[in-house]
This record gives C-alpha cells, sequence and structure tokens, in this order.
C-alpha cells in the first residue's frame, strides 16, 4: 500500500506498525528547572553539559522535520520550558507553522513559575492554550512538594495568561497523605475560574531521593469514587489530544479529567512520541527503547539522515507499556525521570 501522503509538504507521514499515526510530538527543550517537585526531581540533581543539550535552532529544526512528516500537535515541556534562556525565540519560530496552517495548535506544559513575565508573548505566538502543573492552594503544601516553589509567583502567573487570553487546564499531581484532602477545593478553585482540571496518577520514573513512591501512589479510581460522593460525575466523550479521561461536574458545570497509566491502559490510541533536550526520540512513555536523532541533526545540514533515523524509530514504537508500583518492585519501573522527557 503506498504511504499516506502529507498534502502540503508530499511526504509520508508517520504510522506506527500498530496503524497509528503519529500526529502529537512532545518536544522537552531543557532539562533544568526552578523547582524540585518530590516526585519528579532530587533536591540535588546534576543537570547536562550545554554541549549535550540542542541549540534552539536545532530544537526548531527537529520539531520542524516532525511537522514536514504529518505531526499537528506540539507541545513545549521541560523541565522547565519556560526557564530556558531565548525560549521565546523558539516559540516566536515555530509559530510560523501555525500561521501555515502546517500545525493545529503550539502549546507549553508549565510549572507557572514564569508566566507573569511571558504570558502576553506567547499568546501573541498564536498559542492558544496552557497546562500549568499545580497541585495545591496551600502555600506551605506548595513549598513543601516543589521544594523550591512559591504558590503567589504561580498564581500571578496563572492571572497574568488568563488576562492575556490564554485557556488554561491546571494538572495536579495526585499525592497520597499530601493533596488528597484538596481535591474539592482544587475542584471548585479551577472550575470557578473556568479551567479544566486533570489529576494525575503518580509514575514510577527515577530516582527521586528519600520519599519512596509506594507512599505517594494513590489511584485515581479511588478518588474518583470519593469525590461521586460529593459531586455528580458524568463520563463525556471529551478528549483534549491526551490520555485524560474526561468527566463533566454538574454542580460545577466543569471538565475533570483523570490520567491514569497505572490503572487505565490508554495505549491503543496512543499517537504522540515525545524527543528529549538532548535530541532523543522516546517512543513510548513507559519503555527505555529509544532513538538518538542528535547524530543524524548534527551530521549533515541536509534533513534526509535525520527523516531516516525518525523512520526506523517510529518502525519500532512498540504496542504499549507496563508500569507496575507495588511491594516487589520497589525500584522505578524506569531509571529516567519526568523531566527528561517532559511526561
Ligand atoms: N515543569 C513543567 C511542569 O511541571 O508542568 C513541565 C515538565 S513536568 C515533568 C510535566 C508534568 O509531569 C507535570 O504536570 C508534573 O506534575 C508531571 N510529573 C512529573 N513527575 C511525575 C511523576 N513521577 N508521575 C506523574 N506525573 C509527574
Ligand atoms: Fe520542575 Fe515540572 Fe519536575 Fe516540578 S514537575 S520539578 S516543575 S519539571
Amino acid at each position: 500500500m503506498a504511504p499516506e501522503l502529507d498534502g502540503a509538504r508530499g511526504r509520508a507521514r508517520l504510522v506506527d506498525p500498530f496503524g497509528r499515526a503519529i500526529s502529537y510530538l512532545r518536544v522537552s527543550v531543557t532539562d533544568r528547572c526552578d523547582f524540585r517537585c518530590v516526585y519528579c526531581m532530587a533536591e540535588n540533581m546534576s543537570f547536562l553539559p550545554k554541549a549535550h543539550v540542542l541549540t534552539l535552532e536545532e530544537l526548531d529544526r527537529l520539531s520542524s522535520a516532525f511537522v514536514a512528516r504529518g505531526v499537528r500537535k506540539l507541545r513545549l515541556t521541560g523541565g522547565e520550558p519556560l526557564v530556558r534562556r531565548g525560549i521565546m525565540t523558539l516559540i516566536s519560530s515555530l509559530s510560523r507553522h501555525l500561521q501555515s496552517g502546517t500545525l493545529d495548535e503550539l502549546t507549553l506544559t508549565t510549572n507557572g513559575s514564569q508566566l507573569a513575565k511571558y504570558a502576553p508573548e506567547i499568546k501573541a505566538c498564536g498559542v492558544q492554550r496552557l497546562n500549568v502543573s499545580l497541585d495545591t492552594l496551600d502555600p506551605e503544601k506548595f513549598r513543601a512538594i516543589t521544594r523550591w516553589g512559591s504558590l503567589q509567583q504561580v498564581l500571578a502567573g496563572i492571572d497574568a495568561a488568563q488576562a492575556a487570553g490564554l485557556k488554561i487546564k491546571i494538572n495536579a499531581v495526585a499525592l497520597k497523605g499530601v493533596n488528597d484532602d484538596e481535591f474539592s477545593r482544587l475542584i471548585d478553585w479551577a472550575h470557578g475560574r473556568g479551567m479544566d482540571l486533570t489529576l494525575i496518577e503518580v509514575m514510577p520514573l527515577g530516582e527521586i531521593g528519600e520519599e519512596g513512591r509506594l507512599d505517594q501512589y494513590l489511584p485515581l479510581s479511588m478518588v474518583r469514587a470519593r469525590l461521586a460522593e460529593r459531586y455528580t460525575l458524568t463520563d463525556i466523550d471529551y478528549r483534549s489530544g491526551g490520555p485524560a479521561r474526561y468527566v463533566r461536574v454538574a454542580e460545577t458545570g466543569g471538565r475533570l479529567g483523570f490520567i491514569t497509566p497505572l490503572t487505565h491502559n490508554f495505549c491503543e490510541s496512543c499517537n504522540r512520541v515525545r524527543v528529549t533536550c538532548t535530541g532523543t526520540l522516546y517512543m513510548c512513555l513507559g519503555q527505555e527503547d529509544a532513538a538518538d536523532l542528535r547524530k543524524p541533526l548534527r551530521a549533515s545540514e541536509s534533513d534526509d539522515p535525520l527523516f531516516a533515523a525518525i523512520d526506523e524509530a517510529i518502525g519500532r514504537k512498540p504496542k504499549g507499556h507496563d508500569f507496575v508500583i507495588d511491594r516487589r518492585h520497589k525500584r522505578p519501573a524506569l531509571a529516567r525521570h519526568m523531566s527528561v522527557t517532559g511526561g
């Protein structure tokens, strides 16, 4: 069968061996962050040497290669994407694909700390929506979870983003004994401000120091059952392009999403791949298999070796993942941190 062609460029679209078209790329633009969230990083992280990290031009070239091969949605993440020096140059440059119609959406996942500074510029680049990660509305808990973050600064960032006309979705990681008494507060707050809220199950990625994930893990099936005692939750078909399953909360009128990689298998509809800031392509968040795209990127000014490496890697995209957190698996299922692939 002839490969499906992307109308705009005449290049074959990326389709994996299970027939899933790859239309969504997440790009981690830095492994660095101004926070040290307890489930994500150890406090004393060592970061990558600069020479290993792709330059802004290389990140642009790499992302644009995927756009040329049919990726319609691009999400910049990290680490914290907005602490990468010159990040606005990259966002502004990538926005040309929105203008040309080859990209449907350019977006970011951010901890919100720099939004007060960047929100208007981000909006001016054609970005419509942002995901902001926020696990608690309690300043002390916020400090305990992020170790270095300030809740006030993040809330000011959210205010600035909404004032600039950006739509915000809040992502909160559900942490047993930490924010599990706060979900209704978060729902009322987010929905009261016209923002969707998505709860995320903690995933076993990377060594994080003292606190074990067994202690943090809270199945969202339990959270949902508890919330259903207080709210009327109705399953809805809405999809945000990601793995979240949504319900409508009758009392607030807002949407609540659940991302349950451990208790719910969402692999069959997976349309995404991830690239790290060193140009490593991960075909699945839950598997170690990866492809080095930095080498072909740096080897030639032509994109042909890069396209060949991408094709070869997509041909190995696995059917699914196999995360387990239980007493027999005390080590993280994967050694890399979420800040490497950006979630
Ligand atoms: N710094 C940005 C932020 O926090 O939004 C972007 C990168 S961060 C790695 C992306 C998302 O991954 C955040 O929502 C964060 O809460 C989530 N995350 C990090 N480590 C996680 C883990 N072990 N399990 C589940 N979610 C995690
Ligand atoms: Fe930084 Fe985001 Fe990881 Fe928190 S979750 S340490 S904000 S990269």
